[in-house]
């Protein structure tokens, strides 16, 4: 089985390292599949899952938005903040819901409420990809 290794790496460090048979990511354009040797290509990224297919299973990484950049044996994915379905406290991703809600509740003025709308996006994404929802 052809693979393409996959590396996702945040400000604070990588999070995903490994070869897979193939990575799905939602772009900003819609979902895209990417297998071995795709032509390259960059691609901006929203809040979503990474699906990463190993063997026969599934692995999800949560993504902050960012980049993907494409290469026939390799691609990169760029994030402000990732984390590894298996890393992902989901107490706190809960909490951090619940104050982005209050937050977008009380929101005075756009501002406020674009931050706590990614707030809570990025909550719900950590949340669901936790519960394998995506
Ligand atoms: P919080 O409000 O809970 O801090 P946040 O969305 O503001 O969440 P980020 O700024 O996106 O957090 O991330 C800061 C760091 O904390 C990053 O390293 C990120 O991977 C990590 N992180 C954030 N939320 C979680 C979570 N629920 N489980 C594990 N790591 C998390």
């Amino acid at each position: 089985m052809k693979t393409v290794q996959v590396n996702v790496v945040t400000p604070d460090g990588p999070v995903y390292d490994a070869e897979v048979e193939m990575v799905s990511v939602k772009a900003q354009s819609g979902e895209l599949g990417i297998l071995p040797g795709h032509i390259p290509m960059v691609a901006p990224l929203k809040i979503g899952a990474v699906r990463l297919k190993k063997g026969g299973s599934t692995e999800l990484v949560a993504v902050s938005g960012g980049f993907i950049e494409v290469r026939p044996d390799n691609v990169t994915i760029l994030a402000q903040s990732a984390e590894a379905s298996e890393d992902i406290d989901v107490e706190r991703a809960q909490a951090a819901k619940e104050r982005a809600e209050r937050r977008l509740n009380k929101a005075e003025g756009d501002v406020d409420a674009i931050r706590a709308e990614l707030a809570l996006k990025k909550a719900i994404n950590r949340i669901d990809v936790k519960n394998n929802r995506m």
